[in-house]
């Protein structure tokens, strides 16, 4: 399921044996990216977007700075949800042209800044658009708008739903076009569409079907604006693969709704671009996080083995990000990968609750203190989703390899 090297004894993050990246970074437990397997990934999403299709990455999945940092040429542009991430994605360089900046609840601040950068606003409600007009009138500068609309229908098989129902994400589409119609307004600028279906999609005619019906929802809406439609983003949520059962995510349908959406769009607004905003699918596989065992213990005949990582730096893999089954992330002893010893074992943390769990009765090499825990699909929705204070351990590493 992972795109790491299992062939050897030992795990190899970029080359470096598992051993001395732990050497190399000074201490345990860490977060190691694998920079080449991030671009190939882009490469491979690469391959099977029309051309013209824009790819942006959505930072909130992994805001680690040099990861950003590299990823800045390798993407068209960067999507935000605060002002910290709109920091993070112009301190690496990214053209505020090719930055957008989504989110329920965003501060007046944080709309100055926002406007001040040029950057586009992806508007959620009637109230910031109002305090967008205020703000580009305070600071003579344009507000560029694409609204955010909350579709008419909602998808299956979505890991994380944030569209369709009742949600306080975007703009319901039934209260869009007397949105646009009161936009013609001194100070925004309309550029365009916002649609975010949900997350950890595995089901690639879902997101094929949630495609074709939003450049659909798109194009009725459009009629309304007060502008030609410039920029149509639809989102992504694209899964990755995260137990044995979990099949990967198709994307042969997903290439021909984006052709047949594209093909659509442009036929009405020439001028417009699609865009895809990928977080997970783009780093999710290509990092990993490891912990040091400390102890191996054995309770009323079942092995446990106690790390120096946990939850509160890994809250994903304990089960209490999103979950409602806690399901076993990939989880291998890294440095014993050919072992032949193997018993069942629960990989728990240093933290006092029973929550802080890494891994559940998992067949795994037989591992003893100072072995390394490396729990795949580690490189989204990690460090920066965890409760690093709970506990008062020490903050999370994580480097770049
Ligand atoms: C979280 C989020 C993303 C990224 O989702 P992934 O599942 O990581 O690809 C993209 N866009 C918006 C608006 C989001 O909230």
């Amino acid at each position: 399921m992972d795109l790491f090297d299992l062939g050897h004894d030992e795990l190899r993050v970029g080359g470096l044996p598992l051993s001395l990246l732990a050497e190399r970074v000074g201490q345990t437990p860490f977060y190691a990216y694998d920079r080449a397997l991030i671009a190939a990934r882009i490469a491979a999403v690469r391959q099977v977007l029309p051309h013209g299709v824009l790819l942006h990455y959505a930072v909130k999945a992994n805001p680690m700075a040099a990861l950003v940092g590299y990823m800045c040429p390798l993407v068209d542009g960067m999507d935000v949800a605060s002002a910290g991430e709109l920091k993070l994605a112009l301190d690496a360089g990214t053209d505020p042209q090719c930055i957008g900046f989504a989110g329920p609840g965003k501060r007046d601040a944080e709309l100055r800044q926002a406007v001040a950068a040029g950057v586009l606003l992806h508007v959620e409600s009637e109230r910031e658009l109002s305090a967008l007009r205020s703000i580009a009138q305070a600071l003579v500068r344009p507000a560029r708008v694409a609204l955010r609309i909350n579709p008419d229908f909602e998808l299956r098989g979505a890991g994380m739903h944030m569209g369709g129902g009742a949600k306080p994400f975007g703009i319901d589409a039934e209260q869009v076009p007397a949105m646009l119609r009161a936009m013609a307004q001194e100070g925004l600028v309309f550029e365009g569409f916002h649609i975010y279906p949900g997350s950890q999609n595995l089901r690639g005619n879902v997101i094929a079907e949630s495609l074709q019906r939003s450049v659909d929802l798109v194009l009725r809406l459009a009629q309304h604006a007060p502008a030609p439609l410039r920029y149509v983003n639809l989102g992504g949520g694209w899964g990755i693969p995260y137990t044995v059962g979990d099949k990967r995510l198709d994307l042969a349908p997903v290439a021909e709704a984006l052709a047949q959406a594209q093909a659509a769009l442009t036929h009405d607004w020439p001028a417009a671009r699609l865009a895809l905003e990928l977080g997970r699918y783009l780093v999710g596989e290509a990092g990993i996080y490891v912990a040091r065992v400390l102890d191996r213990k054995v309770s009323r005949g079942q092995v446990f083995l106690v790390t120096d990582g946990g939850m509160h730096q890994h809250l994903a893999a304990s089960g209490n990000f999103g979950q409602v089954i806690r399901r076993n992330y990939p989880v291998v002893i890294g440095n014993r990968l050919q072992a032949v010893e193997r018993e069942p074992a629960t990989v728990v943390g240093p933290l006092c609750t029973p929550l802080d769990v890494l891994a559940e009765r998992m067949d795994l090499a037989a591992a003893r203190p100072g072995d390394l825990v490396v729990v795949l699909q580690s490189g989204a929705y990690g460090a920066s989703a965890s409760p690093q204070a709970f506990l008062g351990h020490p903050p999370c590493v994580e480097v770049l390899v």
